[in-house]
């Protein structure tokens, strides 16, 4: 079926969350459309085709969701990059700071190496302190970040400048 609203019409904007002063977008009216996260995942998958990776590298937690999608579209593996302390094997650790707080990221030391090519994927990118920690998470590995994917990129925001020479594709920008 074709979706005849625009995706912009699926997120839900959410003042004051998780703290005073953030205007929250809000994916789960999306997810919940079958249609419309359908056509997001698509729309992120068409700039990426030529980009030949052979990992998606999926951001907890909403990363999860469209990384997973897309891994499957794209027929490649998906790899999570989580929380300190959840994955059982050892890990590469990076910290960065976020629009409200602070946290890390791990992946596996055996998630990839040289010759992968890596897709970084995330729901929303804001300050770009969460995408540049993967980008570095990747580097550490040996493998090639190849782009970052995001359904929506808050512009307002320099996160780009944050990943810098890693080409960004956005579906929705606020
Ligand atoms: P950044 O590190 O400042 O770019 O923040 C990006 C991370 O924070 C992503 O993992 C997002 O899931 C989350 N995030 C930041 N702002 C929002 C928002 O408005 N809606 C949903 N998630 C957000």
């Amino acid at each position: 079926m074709t979706l005849t609203t625009p995706l912009s019409a699926f997120v839900r904007d959410v003042p004051d969350f998780p703290k005073a002063g953030i205007l929250f977008r809000d994916i789960t009216p999306l997810l919940s459309h079958a249609e419309a996260f359908g056509e997001a995942v698509e729309a992120m998958a068409q700039p990426v085709l030529t980009l030949q990776p052979t990992h998606v590298l999926g951001l907890e937690s909403r990363g999860f969701i469209f990384g997973s999608a897309l891994a499957q579209k794209l027929g490649v593996g998906f790899v999570p990059a989580r929380k300190p302390g959840k994955l059982p094997m050892p890990t590469h650790k990076e910290a960065y700071g976020l629009e409200y707080g602070s946290d890390a990221l791990e992946i596996h030391t055996d998630a990839f190496g040289p010759g992968d090519r890596v897709l970084i994927v995330d729901d929303v990118m804001a300050t770009g302190g969460t995408a540049a920690a993967a980008q570095r998470l990747v580097q550490k590995t040996g493998a090639q970040a190849v782009a970052l994917t995001v359904f929506i990129e808050l512009t307002s925001l320099p996160g780009r400048e944050k990943v810098e020479g890693l080409p960004v594709f956005s579906v929705l920008r606020y």
